[in-house]
């Protein structure tokens, strides 16, 4: 093989149907198949105890995989050592030694590895120096915020030069503010050194904005792997739509009927939505009797129907709480059909315990089969 194509060949990591089994049949992680490409930000999401960490640690060798295979490289990894595999790995706890300097702690896995001490101090420096925390290496992690530690954390896995970072909610300790300012950071230093990254979050703004392919998990499964923004648009299914995206998606569910030249969508409560051609072509006469559910996002809805030849759903309900965040607001409501949230500009005029009248931009508009639960459009 040419040079290049070795270097991409030699940091792929590809999971091929692992699984993982704690107890007898209690499967923590079913049949997970990805193949991660050389310098990839791959996130995993889903609700706790969906196998995202699971996963993390077989890649990272802290745990067993049951059965399946790990490649990292050209090198089937299931029974190497953590030690073997040349990875770096980050804690939410940090994970660092309290009894050494910051210093000391960055350059431990390079002392064990007998890296000349000259060029330790040199990794070390310049590692401190992008991270901002050069004035800091000869403090204990006592003596350090919790934004500092996890620097420190980070630096220590940067200077190992690993074929990749696997990363477990490495934020969540952080308070808010502290959280974006180290989540666009994290992103600047991926887009600097372009290392493959493993990162595992329930923080979907998280996800969202980090990743290059996210991965939604549900009780062990993938559920999809997409980018950020097709994942957005074009969720494989209900779970993974009403995971992605806040407020999230609401769902009402109805049928489809024939109305006029094309074809609505009427929901339990009788609220009715005309369709789009392209929609009434796939709804139209093969869902006929069948469970739909229309999905609508909070941000598709609007206080008037703005825009002209656009086909807009008029949605009625009572506004339960109004929750004013400045440039925006978001309104909850309530209708015969269940409650649903929208987005809407602020000074749009809308009180608590008063009925409100919205309009959703039918072109974006998801259907789903109401009993497999699978997008449809
Ligand atoms: P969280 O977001 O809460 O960290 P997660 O998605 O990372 O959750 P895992 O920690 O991977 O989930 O756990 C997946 C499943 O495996 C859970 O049902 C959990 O209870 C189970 N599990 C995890 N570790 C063990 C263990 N050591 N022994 C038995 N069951 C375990």
């Amino acid at each position: 093989l040419p040079e290049g194509e070795t270097k991409f060949f030699m940091a792929e990591i590809v999971l091929k149907d692992v699984c993982k089994v704690f107890e007898k049949d209690q499967y923590a992680v079913s049949n997970f198949s990805l193949r991660i490409r050389d310098g990839e930000f791959i996130v995993f999401v889903g609700p706790s105890g969906c196998g995202k960490s699971t996963t993390l640690r077989m890649i990272a060798g802290l745990e067993d995989i049951t059965s399946g295979e790990l490649w990292i490289g050209d090198r089937l990894c299931n029974y190497a050592d953590p030690g073997e595999r040349d990875l770096s790995m980050v804690f939410q706890n940090y994970a660092l030694y309290p009894q050494m300097s910051v210093y000391d702690n960055m350059a431990f896995a390079l002392s064990v590895r007998k890296v000349p001490k000259k060029e330790i101090r040199q990794r070390v420096e310049t590692t401190a120096e992008m991270l901002g925390i050069s004035h800091l290496l000869s403090r204990r992690p006592s003596a350090l915020s919790g934004g500092q530690k996890q620097r420190v954390a980070i630096g220590s896995a940067i200077l190992r030069k690993p074929k990749a970072f696997l990363m477990d909610e490495p934020l969540s300790n952080l308070d808010a503010k502290l959280r974006t300012h180290m989540r666009v950071e994290l992103a600047a230093l991926h887009h600097k050194l372009g290392t493959t990254t493993i990162y595992v979050t329930h923080d979907q703004t998280e996800a969202m904005t980090l990743a290059d392919r996210i991965v939604v998990m549900k009780a062990g499964y993938i559920q999809q792997v997409a980018t950020p923004v097709e994942l957005y648009n074009r969720p494989t299914n209900m779970f993974v739509a009403g995971f992605i995206g806040s407020p999230a998606m609401s769902f009402l569910r109805g049928k489809v009927r024939r109305a006029g030249d094309g074809a609505a969508f009427l929901t339990e409560a009788g609220q009715v939505f005309p369709l789009t051609a392209a929609q009434a072509k796939v709804l139209w006469p093969q869902y006929d009797n069948r469970a739909l559910v229309l999905g609508i996002r909070p941000e598709d809805l609007y206080a008037a129907p703005a825009r002209t030849g656009r086909l807009y759903g008029k949605m009625q309900g009572m506004i339960t709480a109004c929750e004013s965040l400045g440039h925006e607001a978001i309104l909850h409501l309530e209708t015969e059909d269940g409650e649903f949230a929208a987005r809407v500009e602020p000074g749009h005029g809308a009180a608590v315990d008063q009925p409100a009248t919205l309009y959703l931009d039918m072109a974006n508009a998801h259907f789903f089969d109401g009993e497999a639960e699978q997008n449809i459009f």
